[in-house]
């Protein structure tokens, strides 16, 4: 029982804990008010998650007095309002939400506003209070964030064994490939996300033969044929006990038919470069270490130029969060560091491969949210 009387779920227990962190973090940074928005900062605080529309919505969080959120007030009904740890205003059509917001800010001086805030909730903001000097709150939040607690973890942990379960059906032949179009089997690998507990799907990427080469490849209309390698890369949200959904995100490549030119090769060396990597996983690491240990195996196998992109992002309520793993973060990995490890090698025009999963830093190592095999998986279907 809290002071106002009410039972707290264990989850408000834990927004409340992280509001008290973030508080902390604020006076360091010399911050005097957030502005949540858009973005993971706001369901991670309030468990409430706005809608991403026109009307403004904004938790306004003082360092040192009580938070208020601001929301549309059709939309009131959907705030799991946790009454003691911020106040609720709805505000009427007929109202200015900006200047409601302005108000609550009041004189602070030093603003940290959602990254992901509309560019017009901001405007709005500097023009009604010109004095101020504002800042991205993911400079308060993001290493706290970055950071999961047990509930967060179990939440990730689920999110990754539902979307195992789909990329298992697929490396077992389950999901028909040759012959479909890349879009077609993008959208039964987003049914079977939802089909195994997953609320949203956020992408399923389906890049086959040389769209194989292309990363973040939009799955289209051409259809996998005998010899192509298919890249599947999917990932939704994934909610326990009703809260705040956490994101899964895996990858895995499979052939269909025969081998493309090479490929046999470099898979190897894409399979040794994710394992050593993951396997370097634990407290005490910077995380641009990971990316250099999965870089040097590809890197000493003559295919250095071939991986494009880092390897790995932070995840939690967002896809891609802190910690970013990459060189020149030098972040040191602690317990509860959440991230995905995806090396890729990728032959512009031709062929390519990528293996993701994600892991979680623990006391002594970590833990693997992904658990579905890695080795070449050759499909006659
Ligand atoms: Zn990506
Ligand atoms: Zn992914
Ligand atoms: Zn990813």
């Amino acid at each position: 029982m809290s002071s106002t009387g009410e039972v707290l779920a264990d989850a408000d227990l834990a927004r409340r804990d992280r509001l008290e962190r973030v508080r902390g973090a604020m006076a360091l940074a010399g911050v005097d008010v957030l502005v949540l928005s858009l973005g993971a900062d706001l369901p991670w605080l309030s468990g409430y998650e706005a809608m991403p529309l026109e009307r403004p919505t904004a938790l306004v969080l003082p360092k040192d007095d009580e938070a208020t959120l601001f929301v549309p007030e059709l939309e009131a009904p959907r705030v799991r309002h946790d009454r003691g740890a911020y106040a609720l205003r709805p505000w009427r059509e007929s109202e200015d939400a900006v200047a409601l917001i302005a108000a609550k800010v009041g004189a602070a001086a030093k603003i940290g506003i959602s990254d992901r805030a509309w560019a017009g909730l901001l405007l709005g903001l500097q023009d009604a209070l010109p004095d101020a000097r504002f800042q991205r709150a993911s400079a308060v939040t993001g290493a706290i964030r970055a950071v999961k607690d047990d509930a967060e973890i179990a939440a990730l942990a689920a999110a990754g064994a539902a979307a195992d379960r789909v990329a298992e059906a697929l490396l077992a032949g389950e999901i028909a490939l040759i012959g479909r179009r890349e879009d077609e089997v993008s959208t039964e690998i987003g049914a079977r996300l939802i089909a195994e507990g997953h609320s949203h799907v956020n992408f399923a990427i389906v890049g086959s033969g040389p769209n194989a080469s292309s990363p973040h490849h939009e799955p289209g209309m051409r259809r996998i044929a005998l010899g192509d390698a298919v890249v599947c890369d999917f990932g939704g949200t994934f909610s326990l006990d009703g809260d705040v959904g956490y994101c899964s995100d895996t990858t895995r490549t499979v052939v269909v038919g025969e081998l493309p030119a090479r490929f046999a090769e470099f898979y190897a060396v894409l399979k040794e470069a994710q394992r050593r990597a993951v396997e370097a996983v634990r407290p005490g690491v910077g995380a641009e270490e990971i990316d250099r240990v999965g870089r040097a195996v590809i890197a000493d196998a003559g295919f250095g130029e071939a991986f494009i992109h880092r390897i790995g992002h932070g995840i939690g309520i967002e896809e891609h969060e802190d910690p970013y793993v990459v060189e020149g973060n030098s972040t040191l990995l602690v317990p509860g560091h959440a991230f995905s490890v995806e090396p890729g090698i990728y032959l512009a025009g031709e062929t390519g491969a990528r293996i993701e999963d994600i892991v979680v830093v623990t006391e002594s190592g970590y833990l693997a949210c992904n658990n579905s095999p890695h080795g070449l998986t050759v499909l006659d279907r």
